[in-house]
């Protein structure tokens, strides 16, 4: 005789908390953004300054040290491109967003950009090359979420 098998299906989100180390170059950029401070380092070879710092340089392909070439960076940036999106990035339970400006902000000494959303801007007054700098969450918790965003400079 064979058994009946029931098979039950739900649909839904469901959320899953998890943590992860990010590795020992993130974390003491984490560590930074804690302390709202903008942390990057430098490539010994061609002196590429990163922002997130990075363990290899892709230019160099040379391993920097993690005990040495970090450097303490402003909180001023230019912005290098944006694009207007009606989607949240970060938030996937709520994703529609008004007009949301993302931009990739390469920060003041450094070579790369990051990027994070552009406050209290009109789409009309952003301007590739334009000076901006940070806004940082009034509580920080050692993850990107504590820069809330860039505004003008
Ligand atoms: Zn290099």
């Amino acid at each position: 005789m064979s058994e009946d098998k029931v098979i039950v299906a739900n649909k839904g989100l469901v959320r899953a908390d998890f943590a992860f180390w990010v590795g020992q170059y993130l974390d003491k950029f984490y560590d930074g953004l804690e302390n709202k401070k903008i942390v990057g380092n430098k490539c010994p070879k061609c002196g590429d300054v990163f922002v997130p710092p990075r363990k290899i340089c892709g230019k160099c392909n040379v391993v920097i040290p993690l005990d040495e070439n970090w450097i303490d960076l402003p909180e001023t940036g230019t912005l290098m491109n944006f694009t207007i999106t009606p989607y949240r990035v970060n938030d996937r339970s709520s994703r529609k967003a008004k007009n949301w400006i993302i931009g990739m902000i390469q920060i003041d000494g450094s070579n790369t950009s990051i990027v994070y959303r552009l406050l209290n801007m009109e789409v009309e007054d952003v301007k590739n090359g334009m000076k901006v700098k940070i806004i940082w969450n009034e509580k920080t918790k050692g993850d990107p979420s504590d820069i809330k965003g860039f505004v003008k400079a």
